[in-house]
């Protein structure tokens, strides 16, 4: 058997004793005689791993009672229009731009009401966080929207944009679990667990109570309302069993090494050594701005694609697999997620060196 350094992006690298454990009880979970993805979602043991799912996350992130934790499918990007539909009252929202992912967001906003641009750094390939602490939003705006951690370009919301009493909305899908938040300072937070959590095909939302609504302003499919999961608890229909269980086993995982913490720790550790050494070379260039870097995503290229897919193709031959960067913008992405080990960031950066060596 062979494993490799999996610096991809998502769906990303798992905790390797979560994926023993699921090995171990493919066949026969405890005692049932069956898989977890054989399994009744209304069985015993399944409501069982739901529930301490759940229980686990609230632990881990210190979640109030006044919020509720739900898992739908149909993946971040769902969630761009279910996020109008589920929040609009006078419908009008601000967003602020950071990439990609905040721009789709905006663009299906745009489907249905009156979005507004708070700020964007866009003029700079999206390469900063701007300064959001005295934005003009709306005395009418629903709520506020950002993409909390940038994927593609490496970047993160160091401090959270003054709203001006507005609920604030992040999509957290790539620092989810990263390290402590504070929940309460959001109206709702959601994260496409593929990136730093488990198998692809689920979201998690932490919604704030008082934003469950059901006089909405648009005809809601019932599967897109939040209240629907809520009120169900995420089981209306048969949901992602499978990712659900896995989740609640690196839910376990991260308690049993020290929780939110001392995931922080390691993951400010682990970014440092890339980042201390980016700093140091001017053969590659970190485009994110000093201020905006991300813990979770580090960006760089040299200074020519074609000397970038060199680096990629040999750094396959190092055991290090996925590091090219997000087509829109090339160059190499390091994808250093909670179940990435520092011996692998360290390989990664042994080879940077000895890839200067051989090409400056
Ligand atoms: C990957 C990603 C998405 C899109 O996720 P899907 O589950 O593929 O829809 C949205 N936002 C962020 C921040 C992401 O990293």
């Amino acid at each position: 058997m062979k494993r490799v350094f999996n610096f991809s992006a998502g769906p990303a690298v798992l905790p390797e004793d979560v994926l023993k454990e699921a090995a171990a009880e493919m066949l026969d979970y405890e005692g049932t005689g069956m898989s977890v993805m054989e399994m009744s979602h209304r069985s015993k043991p399944f409501e069982k791993i739901l529930n301490d799912a759940i229980q686990d996350l609230r632990d881990l992130m210190n979640i109030p009672d006044n919020y509720k934790v739900i898992f739908v499918q149909g993946g971040a990007s769902q969630q761009f229009a279910a996020v109008p539909m589920n929040l609009m009252k006078n419908k009008k929202a601000d967003y602020i731009l950071t990439g990609q992912f905040s721009t789709k967001a905006y663009q299906e906003a745009q489907l249905f009401g009156d979005i507004k641009v708070l700020a964007s750094s866009k003029e700079s390939k999206f390469s900063y966080i701007p300064d959001c602490s005295d934005l003009d939003v709306r005395d009418d705006a629903d709520y506020v929207y950002i993409c909390e951690n940038n994927t593609i370009y490496g970047t993160k919301f160091h401090e959270l944009p003054n709203t001006k009493g507005k609920p604030l909305v992040s999509d957290q899908s790539s620092c989810f679990l990263s390290e402590p938040i504070d929940v309460t300072k959001y109206g709702v937070i959601y994260a496409g667990v593929q990136k730093n959590v488990g198998p692809a095909g689920l979201v998690v939302l932490i919604i704030r109570e008082d934003l469950i609504r059901d006089d909405l302003e648009f005809v809601t499919p019932t599967m897109l309302k939040w209240k629907t999961q809520v009120d169900n608890n995420s089981l209306y229909n048969t949901p992602n069993s499978y990712s659900i269980y896995i989740c609640g086993k690196v839910f376990k995982w991260l308690k049993a090494n020290g929780g939110l913490e001392a995931m922080k720790k390691r993951n400010q550790e682990k970014a440092a050594i890339l980042y201390d050494y980016l700093d140091t070379t001017d053969f590659y260039i970190c485009a994110a701005e000093k201020g905006s870097r991300s813990m979770m995503n580090v960006t760089f290229k040299t200074k020519d694609p074609e000397l970038d897919a060199k680096f990629v193709e040999e750094a396959k031959k190092n055991n290090i697999a996925n590091i090219k960067g997000h087509r829109s913008i090339g160059g190499m992405r390091a994808s250093i997620y909670n179940a990435m080990p520092k011996a692998g960031v360290e390989a990664l950066v042994a080879f940077m060196k000895k890839f200067e060596e051989e090409n400056k």
